[in-house]
């Protein structure tokens, strides 16, 4: 699928602009259905604080935007592109199963649908009562 590159620069702005010690390090932005793109960085802390993927999908939500198309995340430090954890990933296809997610393959950037990067994956959804 075709790369979102005003989506990257979105990410790039928030993490050359707003990265902060330890603390926030990352970036991510979601385009959502209606066009939007939302920003968020993560919240780096011993306790599991969240990645940029997952605050983006709550701030996302506090902005009513519940169907998200394409995600990316950028390290501060022009790290660029990076992939999602495994967490993330798990999160990702549970919430959005269609979502297509930007990753850095081998310097080619490729928007790949979050599906095929967890491949065998547990799925949420048939495992609730
Ligand atoms: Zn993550």
């Amino acid at each position: 699928m075709t790369v979102d590159h005003e989506l990257i620069r979105a990410a790039e702005r928030v993490a050359a602009g707003c990265s902060r010690g330890d603390e926030h390090t990352v970036a991510a932005a979601a385009r959502a259905r209606d066009g939007r793109i939302v920003t968020a960085m993560n919240v780096h802390h011993f306790t599991g604080g969240p990645c940029a993927e997952l605050a983006v999908i709550g701030a996302a939500a506090a902005q009513g935007a519940h169907r998200l198309d394409m995600i990316v995340a950028v390290g501060d430090g022009g790290r660029g592109v990076m992939s999602p954890c495994g967490r993330c990933r798990q999160v990702l296809l549970d919430y959005f199963p269609s979502i297509l997610v930007i990753v850095d393959m081998g310097g080619v950037l490729r928007a790949e649908p979050v599906a095929e990067l967890l491949p065998a994956a547990y799925i949420w959804s048939d495992h609730q009562a």
